[in-house]
């Protein structure tokens, strides 16, 4: 539907009485006139666009020199007319927006990052006379992206990007919102039509839920204000799909928290009104401790006002409330065009100079011609972007990385193979830690080994969502195939006693009626619910076996080896990412809960647990070794050997129980053998509770009369 002029004149004369709608007609004539004749790809006349951006600048309230220059935008870059044709009929004003968006042409140049740079600066240079150019452009692009269906698909990817990577941002700097949202959805929608369609359904799907929820909040929190006399406006909505989308990258989630999706608002009159009403949010649901935010005592740099509360809401879910007077939620949602609008209301006492210090910083830096285009551009983006940061690979292309990102980000960034892989970094020219935090305009070089492998603790030091989700699937993977391979080992040893081999009964085929019995679509899931404990070794064995040999079976001993505590899933212990796997604690360093502990994984017999410095642990292979930690949770007793020498003297065993009887320590077993005349050794075997325990029994030990030394030994 092609917008007409009048509605645009009855726009602009509702907010401006006194426009000189006679200008505007002239403009509009002129531009049908050059624009004759000149069809869109929609197959709309050419008309159709300088009107719809006409009336997106009335919709902004602005004046009538930059609804003339709407109508006329293209008119000089797309037809025979010359700025001074527009000079000599709508004055010099009109003629200098005209030629201002003119000049911020598409340029060509080598690299994106170089025609961003250009456009940006020309930008920039174009404010540097009248903001109104900017917001024209930002008024063209908007109507661009609304009709970019009709054109072809690479120059949609094309002109998307840019516009996600320069008017977005740009919108957002200067504070108008709506346009803002609006710029990045159609951008999302048409750079990644998937995820934007999983977005989406995602808050389609909820609707019913979701406004259940808003109705709720909404009841709740409308009986609250009008308890305290506070008068207000409450909404509740979801936040737009590509704020929706990068919330999912960022904690590399899926849409799946309806309440994550929603924005809650309350508008009151006036400014005391705000904390008042905070007040009661507050009171009704408990605060997020760290979370308030007061942008109204100290606003955004794009004027941005607001108090955000975050609480535990109703369901005692997260749920951000924005407080903010109709004023601040005009400033927000239009930004610098709310300027024209609040011009009387707006309270002097911040200078619009104050307000817009980012944009004089942004023009006097654009007019240093010593500065060079990719350096501008580094200025401008870190200004841009106050989220991101730009690094520069060996080769000089630009990486874009959150803050606090590391050179694990970086090296992610590059090639996920060469994350894998790192081992080291360089950032401009000095080897630095991991963990080291990157800034806008390092230079980054990855040191890599083909023999390195990511490491769990990497998940600690990297912030960006494609980092994160690539450690965790190659830790995830990683721990799956040692279990594979644990359960293929337990399997194998288990038929071994029957004179049966998993490589024999693979090959025979007798595996796969086993596999159909139980289940299990192929080995490695048979495996890995060997090694989690899900089925038992001794159960798969049994279906190879004719019947009466499996009831001779007996129990090995080795599963469960008396003392050595409870062998399956012993409960005390947690194997990184793997559950229920079946655990036993090694005899000869007998591990205590508070000491440091590493486990092996054995040929057949589970994960033995060893104290992480027992010399076993020197001679076995890399890749057996398991990370595996005490579970607080469980309490847990452990035996432990002491060996003590004691001087052959009445009454030392009496002084003993006595000691371990106070510290409520079990005896489990005593022996005695005397190696000497006067001196006998005696081996306790004792229950303990964690190794701080130990000590004070040790210590306690020490002190009996008659006990000359008191050491752990092994079981
Ligand atoms: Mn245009």
């Amino acid at each position: 539907m092609m917008m007409r002029i009048n509605e645009i004149i009855e726009a602009v004369q509702e907010y401006n009485s006194e426009a000189d709608v006679a200008l505007i007609m002239k403009a509009y004539v002129f531009s049908a006139q050059v624009h004759a004749g000149q069809v869109r790809r929609s197959g709309e006349p050419y008309l159709s666009h300088p009107l719809s951006v006409a009336a997106l600048m009335a919709e902004m309230h602005l004046d009538v020199a930059s609804i003339c220059a709407a109508l006329l935008h293209d008119a000089v870059e797309d037809s025979n007319a010359t700025v001074e044709d527009v000079i000599r009929l709508l004055g010099k004003d009109v003629a200098e927006l005209v030629d201002g968006v003119t000049k911020i042409t598409k340029i060509h140049a080598s690299s994106r990052a170089l025609v961003q740079a250009e456009s940006l600066r020309k930008m920039i240079l174009a404010m540097a006379r009248d903001i109104r150019v900017l917001l024209l452009k930002l008024a063209d692009r908007l109507h661009n992206m609304r009709t970019l269906g009709f054109m072809p698909e690479d120059r949609q990817k094309n002109i998307a990007q840019e516009t996600l990577d320069i008017y977005a941002p740009m919108a957002n700097r200067l504070g108008i919102r709506r346009w803002q949202v609006e710029l990045e959805d159609l951008s999302f929608y048409y750079l990644d039509q998937g995820n934007y369609k999983k977005v989406k359904d995602k808050v389609a799907s909820s609707r019913a839920e979701r406004e259940e929820f808003v109705n709720m909040v909404k009841g709740l929190l409308a009986e609250a204000m009008a308890k305290y006399g506070i008068r207000c406006r409450i909404s509740g909505r979801p936040k737009h799909f590509y704020s929706i989308y990068l919330k999912t990258l960022r904690n590399n989630l899926d849409v799946d928290d309806l309440y994550d999706l929603l924005a809650f608002r309350v508008i009151v009159p006036e400014l005391k009104d705000c904390y008042e009403a905070l007040g009661v949010v507050h009171s009704l649901w408990r605060p997020i401790p760290g979370r308030f935010r007061d942008y109204i005592g100290m606003p955004k740099s794009n004027m941005y006002q607001s108090l955000h509360a975050s609480v535990l809401g109703p369901l005692g879910q997260r749920m951000e409330v924005q407080i903010r007077t109709e004023e601040m939620h005009m400033i927000a949602e239009e930004g610098i065009a709310a300027h024209w609008q609040y011009k009387e209301k707006i309270s002097g006492n911040r200078q619009e100079g104050q307000r817009f210090a980012w944009l004089r910083q942004l023009i006097e830096d654009s007019q240093k011609e010593t500065v060079d285009a990719s350096e501008f551009m580094r200025s401008l983006r870190m200004d841009l972007y106050p989220e991101e940061i730009f690094v520069f690979t060996p080769q000089g292309e630009v990486k874009e990385l959150p803050k606090g990102s590391t050179p694990i980000d970086f090296a992610y960034s590059v090639h996920s193979q060469v994350g894998h892989n790192t081992v080291g970094a360089k950032v401009n020219g000095r080897i630095v830690p991991l963990r080291h935090e990157l800034n806008t305009g390092d230079q980054v070089e990855i040191i890599t080994n083909p023999q390195a492998k990511p490491n769990k603790d990497w998940l600690k030091m990297v912030v960006s969502g494609r980092a994160r989700s690539r450690i965790s699937a190659f830790v995830r993977e990683d721990e799956r195939g040692k279990s594979y391979h644990l359960g293929r080992e337990i399997l194998d040893r288990e038929m071994r006693k029957h004179s049966l081999s998993l490589n024999g009964v693979t090959k025979d085929g007798r595996l796969n009626a086993v596999l159909e019995e139980f289940n299990f679509k192929d080995l490695d899931q048979l495996s890995a619910a060997v090694a989690y404990a899900k089925i038992s070794p001794r159960m798969v064995v049994a279906r190879l076996l004719p019947k009466d040999e499996e009831k001779n079976e007996e129990t090995p001993k080795d599963l469960a080896p008396p003392g050595s505590g409870k062998a399956r899933g012993s409960g005390a212990i947690k194997v990184r990412g793997v559950e229920d796997v079946l655990t036993r604690f090694a005899r000869c360093c007998t591990p205590l809960p508070g000491e440091a502990i590493t486990g092996f994984i054995t040929r057949g017999r589970g994960i033995s647990v060893h104290r992480s410095d027992c010399p076993i642990l020197l001679g076995v292979e890399h890749e057996r070794l398991l990370e595996v930690q005490w579970d607080d949770s469980v309490p847990t007793l452990r035996p432990v050997k002491l060996q003590m020498e004691v001087a052959n003297y009445a009454g030392v065993f009496a002084d003993i129980a006595q000691a371990l009887k106070t510290k409520s320590v079990n005896i489990e077993k005593i022996s005695t053998n005397k190696v000497s005349s006067g001196i006998t050794v005696v081996s306790l075997v004792l229950d303990i509770k964690d190794s701080e325990q130990l000590k004070h029994v040790l210590a306690d030990m020490r002190n009996i009369k008659g006990v000359v030394s008191a050491s752990r030994a092994s079981l």
